[in-house]
């Protein structure tokens, strides 16, 4: 256990963890050009935890990818067809099978004919541990685990498995332009949410050094704005992590150990549905501490 000096009492109480200093006036249906042959498409998803929505990516000039199909919206899934113009499409990228980024990759798959890249489907028995949204239907072409290199010169996609906020989650790192589609690990806006047991914190923040160490300089993230200076916001996220650690430590070296609890006295002017995400996090800490990690025998089917 992590035990730490620090009064709880006296640690400064946190605004809400989702922050909304995303833009106003966001666009939906159609696609806005970002720059280096990349547009994003913004389904019209918003919620606590998607920020103004999931941002669908059209990379390439005359053959494309798509990175992060979306959600299962007809109007969503025309307005990327939009963005396609008539191009070839060389692959659907999925960050991960939440519901929020994987359905769409079915009828885009449909439409286009590319095939899909990501990492495996949950297995039943995982899925049953967990209430969050998982697409249970996804399928992928290519499975990904991690390491792989697609493509060649200014299209070139290098994978990375990034488990913490979810186990299958993947993020993909054009190097020569050295922008990173960070998906929900690293987002301008807030923090991830992180609920176990297939959220784990101590996974995070292995995948929050991988991703440091590609030397990338902008992060493209799923929900909310680009994020120009990718190692100055990986390090205050991860500062954040570990400050609320620290502060998740104090309560319990004082025997306070109810994830409740410890929201009550560290968070401050949560909505319900935040209550739950913030005691998700605290339990992620909580399980840290306790070294916990998740049934790797599951994970591995
Ligand atoms: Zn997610």
């Amino acid at each position: 256990m992590n035990k730490t000096s620090q009064s709880a009492q006296s640690a400064q109480k946190s605004s809400p963890i989702m922050a909304t200093n995303h833009k106003a006036g966001s666009v939906y249906g159609r696609p806005v050009p970002i720059d280096n042959g990349i547009s994003v498409v913004l389904a019209d998803n918003a919620k606590d935890y998607t920020g103004p929505g999931t941002n669908t990516y059209v990379v390439g000039d005359e053959r494309l990818w798509i990175i992060d199909p979306g959600p299962a919206d007809a109007a969503h899934v025309a307005a990327v067809e939009t963005a396609i113009a008539g191009r070839s499409v060389d692959g659907i990228f999925v960050t991960h099978t939440h519901l929020d980024h994987s359905p769409a990759a079915k009828p885009l798959k449909a439409l286009t004919g590319a095939p899909v890249y990501g990492s495996k489907k949950l297995c039943s028995k995982l899925a049953a541990l967990t209430d969050e949204d998982v697409d249970l239907d996804f399928e992928a072409d290519h499975e990904l685990s991690g390491g792989e290199t697609i493509g060649d010169g200014k299209w070139r996609i290098d994978v990375l498995h990034t488990p913490g906020h979810f186990p299958n989650h993947l993020c993909y790192l054009l190097p020569e332009v050295g922008t990173l589609f960070s998906g929900d690990h690293v987002m301008g806006w807030s923090t991830t949410v992180i609920v176990p047991p297939l959220g784990n914190l101590a996974d995070y923040l292995a995948s929050l050094t991988l991703l440091e160490e590609t030397g990338a300089t902008r992060l493209l993230p799923s929900h909310g704005d680009a994020v120009e200076c990718a190692v100055t916001r990986i390090r205050e996220v991860r500062n954040h992590r570990m400050m609320r650690h620290a502060q998740v430590g104090a309560c319990v070296a004082r025997g306070i150990t109810e994830p409740e609890t410890i929201v009550d006295m560290l968070y401050d002017d949560l909505t319900a549905r935040l209550i739950e995400a913030a005691r998700s996090c605290v339990r992620a800490h909580l399980d840290m501490m306790d070294e916990k990690q998740p049934d790797q025998e599951l994970m591995a089917q």
